[in-house]
């Protein structure tokens, strides 16, 4: 191996080492907020609560038996959508579902329920990382147990994200040392891409995310040039009110109620370095990249779970990856 993938290595091997030294709670912002919603409200209601506070996701909470009951995702308003295409003369039925309801939902549109990991905040941040990338969870709650109750008590969630920038930020030294690029390691998806157009049906968008299992589809133009993405999370403003019927109209006019707040679309190209991303990962607010050519055409995309996986995984033996 070249004195290049031999650093690659380096650091690859310093990452996985600080990230089996620390914990999940290490993640945390020294203060923070967390909005829990009971599991009793209604799904109409979660819209607006989730849009006011500006959050895509939050823990829920049973108050019956006093209990942590999985975590609120687009994915599930994807399949309250769903339900509504399914049921369409059901409507008013869906406007009196509660939060309580999802997983009925899900039995009635036969999807598979989410696998509801959690881990333990002082459990090494590393186990946190296998688990997310074995369940593919994009999120997971860090639940501890309340030594005077003995209830299950949510500290906080941790995304992706926030793992890598938290990974960028404290290991500057070593991110350094990736110097291969993006195409040399083939990071991200480059064939079978899921893309639309901007005329496309919110709906059409929508069950192509739920078709490939992703959370992105780029919008292109007639030559293949991106000009923005559709993410699972914009499902959110577009149901807001109920407005079911709203979901026929175009992504170019969804796209137009993201919130003033929206970081934007990154990209990078083929021949960027991951230590390049990472640099762009301490700086941003990144959710995935979309690789592009010289002339802005779509080529790829890498997401979170892509560079997770890489730093991870890569070169690692079989018998390890099986471990956990
Ligand atoms: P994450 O799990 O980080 O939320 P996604 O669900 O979007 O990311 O991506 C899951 C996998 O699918 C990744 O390997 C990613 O490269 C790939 N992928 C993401 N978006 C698309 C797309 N529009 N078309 C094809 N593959 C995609």
């Amino acid at each position: 191996p070249s004195s290049l993938d031999k650093e690659q290595m380096q650091g690859l091997r310093a990452i996985r080492e600080f990230l089996k030294v620390r914990t999940s709670y290490d993640v945390l912002p020294l203060s923070f907020r967390l909005i829990i919603l009971d599991n009793n409200l209604l799904i109409r209601k979660s819209l607006n609560i989730l849009i006011q506070n500006g959050i895509v996701s939050a823990p829920l909470w049973d108050s019956r038996r006093s209990a942590f009951a999985g975590l609120l995702t687009s994915t599930d308003y994807i399949n309250v959508i769903q339900y509504y295409c399914q049921f369409p003369d059901e409507i008013d039925q869906v406007d009196q579902f509660r939060l309580s309801s999802l997983r009925d939902i899900e039995r009635a549109i036969g999807v598979e329920p989410l696998e509801t990991v959690s881990v333990h905040p002082m459990r090494p941040l590393y186990e946190a990382c296998r688990r997310m990338l074995k369940t593919r969870a994009r999120r997971i709650p860090l639940v501890d147990v309340d030594d005077e109750t003995g209830h299950e008590m949510v500290v906080n969630v941790i995304t992706q994200y926030r793992i890598l920038k938290f990974i960028a930020v404290n290991n500057e030294k070593h991110t350094m040392l990736l110097k291969k690029s993006v195409r040399d390691i083939g990071l991200g998806t480059y064939s079978n891409l899921a893309t639309a157009d901007m005329n496309a049906s919110v709906l059409d968008v929508i069950h192509l995310m739920v078709k490939y299992n992703i959370s992105a589809i780029p919008i292109v133009d007639k030559d293949y040039k991106v000009l923005n993405v559709f993410e699972a999370v914009d499902v959110i403003p577009c149901i807001k009110g109920g407005a079911y019927d709203e979901l026929s109209s175009s992504v170019g006019d969804a796209l137009t109620r993201r919130a003033d707040d929206f970081p934007g679309i990154y990209t990078c190209s083929e021949d960027d370095r991951l230590d390049a991303i990472f640099e762009t990962i301490r700086k941003s607010k990144i959710h995935r990249l979309i690789v592009v050519d010289d002339d802005s055409r779509l080529k790829g995309i890498i997401s979170l779970s892509d560079i997770l996986k890489y730093v991870l995984l890569y070169g690692e033996e079989d018998d390890v990856i099986q471990e956990f």
